[in-house]
């Protein structure tokens, strides 16, 4: 057998953000197969030969980083773990089949427990026509870890990767930013409040579209038809998890080029801004949309030519263009001066 050589020395986690490591983990896994289309780095991975190309992608959640218990609904972890997966999807501009689901569970949950996340896991299968095919149980020492692989596919020629944005082409987004950010930051402060005192009944009135852009995400299967209907294919695409500025920056760096886009032109909902304004008097909306992220909103580009066909749509927003090659990502403030984007650090809880 090959002798394992470990390199010397140790380098913290923390060091590293997570598309650096993910890069470095991978690097040297070149595809063997001609099936493998793409591989890492995009939204999903493409498999296939023929003029329908198979999409796949995998996410996880995990109990205290990714969800809390205290104010997760079963339910509502059930539809959001499918629904992250079917955003990948749509974020190669394909259509999702199949899901798969994987568990790790402490013996704290019960088997009613359960019941009540594959209820929600059910309905977003539903509502998005996808059929759950299989999966794997296991136990876990500590609350629960769910990693969700959702299978689709797409017309060889319709597939959009995240790669393809040509200057000047427009850059679009679907839906509002920051909400689900918003509706975090509400359940995290009553749930402080509830800490300090347990007779505490949360006020959640008037927060409910952030709340449910939080909780129970849906993703923009509707976008993709609407790109479809219209005769649009998107020159790149990727799906709004991490927050606008990260996002605009793998589509900058995978297309070669650079951005602009317009603060005044970021979708953001009053909800967001009156939780922002309740929060501290520093906090901005804009900060929610560029860096919250979670919002499973589409982000894509497309040339000048269709212009026409989109700029009546009130669910896609054209925010900015692309720029030539080597220049920055930067966000053009209405006093006009530009701000270069970064993507905030990656957290490592724990
Ligand atoms: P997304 O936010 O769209 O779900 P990620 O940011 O999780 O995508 O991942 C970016 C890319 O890196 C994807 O192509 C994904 O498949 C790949 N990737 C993520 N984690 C790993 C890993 N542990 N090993 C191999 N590839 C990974
Ligand atoms: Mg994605």
């Amino acid at each position: 057998m090959e002798q394992l050589e470990y390199q010397e020395g140790r380098t913290e986690l923390a060091e590293f953000g997570e598309f650096p490591l993910i890069e470095r983990l991978t690097d040297g896994f070149t595809p063997c197969n001609k099936s493998t289309v793409k591989g890492v780095g995009d939204d999903c991975a493409v498999i296939g030969t023929g003029d329908k190309l198979t999409l796949v992608t995998g996410d996880m959640l995990v109990e205290g980083v990714n969800f809390d218990m205290m104010y997760t609904p079963l339910l509502h972890l059930g539809y959001k773990a499918v629904a992250i997966g079917i955003s990948d999807i749509a974020a190669m501009n394909g259509t999702p089949r199949q899901v798969l689901l994987n568990i790790a569970v402490s013996n704290r949950y019960s088997v009613e427990a359960l019941e009540e996340l594959y209820a929600g896991v059910r309905l977003c299968c539903q509502r998005y026509d996808v059929d759950l095919v299989g999966g794997d149980l296991a136990t876990s020492r500590a609350g629960m870890v769910i990693s969700v692989t959702v299978v689709g596919e797409a017309d060889a020629n319709r597939i959009t990767y995240r790669s393809g944005a040509k200057l000047h082409d427009l850059i679009c987004v679907s839906g509002d930013l920051g909400s689900a950010y918003s509706g975090l930051l509400v359940l995290e402060r009553e749930k402080v409040t509830y800490k300090a005192n347990p007779d505490f009944k949360p006020d959640l009135d008037g927060y409910d579209y952030v709340l449910e852009r939080y909780l129970k995400p849906e993703p923009r299967m509707d976008i993709v038809q609407f790109l479809r209907e219209k005769d649009i294919v998107p020159t790149s695409m990727i799906d709004v998890s991490d927050g606008l500025a990260s996002e605009l920056l793998h589509i900058c760096h995978q297309s070669q080029c650079g951005c602009e886009v317009y603060e005044e032109r970021l979708p953001i909902d009053y909800q967001t801004s009156r939780v922002c304004s309740e929060m501290s008097s520093n906090m901005l909306p804009v900060s929610n949309a560029l860096n919250g992220g979670e919002d499973y909103e589409l982000l894509f580009t497309i040339g000048q030519q269709d212009y026409e066909k989109i700029r009546d749509s009130q669910e896609v927003h054209i925010i900015g263009h692309i720029t030539e090659k080597g220049s920055p990502a930067v966000m053009v403030t209405p006093q006009n001066t530009t701000i270069e984007l970064r993507a905030q650090g990656w957290q490592q809880n724990g």
